[in-house]
């Protein structure tokens, strides 16, 4: 089993860590021949949303990507990887859209933009949650299954093939989420 880890700007290395530690096989995804080596399951890391969507075009992988998730990729998407999958979000329209969730962007305000919190992950248990500048889930739709929630805020979800998290496990010395993310490729 091999993962692809999008490793056009942001916290990519870090994931590439959490799945060493897990012995799963990863390599990073920067321009579109990367795509030709076969994988398995992919990761879109946390960053800044605006830009990875606009690298994504330019680079001519925004649809092989999409179209890879459309037909049942397992992906897992913390916080900016959590904005460009998302249908509806406020100031991006230009993201890959196929989870019906919508997301707000910076949602937690300057002051509180970046903060820790332990919390409960449905059928994991109490998780460390590390939240960098992140967004939130605002509304979810039917097929997503809300897995956690911080503060009376949607903060990870899942629907079908597809996890996304507000929070970044990979920063955390906890591969709990990460091991989610395997079972459903497996
Ligand atoms: N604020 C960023 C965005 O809107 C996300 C922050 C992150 O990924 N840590 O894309």
């Amino acid at each position: 089993m091999t993962v692809g880890i999008l490793a056009l700007q942001g916290a990519f290395a870090e994931h590439g860590a959490m799945l060493d530690r897990l012995g799963a096989e990863h390599f990073e995804i920067r321009q579109r021949k990367d795509l030709d080596h076969p994988f398995d399951a992919l990761i879109l890391p946390g960053g800044e949303s605006t830009v990875m969507a606009k690298l994504l075009h330019e680079s001519g992988m925004f649809e092989i990507i999409r179209e890879k998730i459309r037909s049942g990729m397992p992906v897992y998407g913390t916080c900016a990887g959590l904005i460009l999958l998302a249908k509806e979000v406020e100031d991006n329209p230009a993201c890959l859209g196929t989870m019906d969730i919508r997301v707000k962007r910076n949602a937690y305000g300057r002051q509180l933009g970046s903060f820790y919190t332990e919390q409960e992950f449905k059928g994991i248990g109490t998780i460390p949650m590390s939240f960098i500048r992140a967004p939130y889930i605002e509304k979810i739709y039917e097929n997503t299954e809300i897995l956690a929630q911080a503060d009376g805020k949607i903060v990870a979800a899942r629907q079908e093939n597809q996890l996304v998290t507000a929070f970044h496990p990979e920063v955390n010395d906890d591969t709990r989420v990460h091991q989610y993310f395997l079972n459903m490729i497996r």
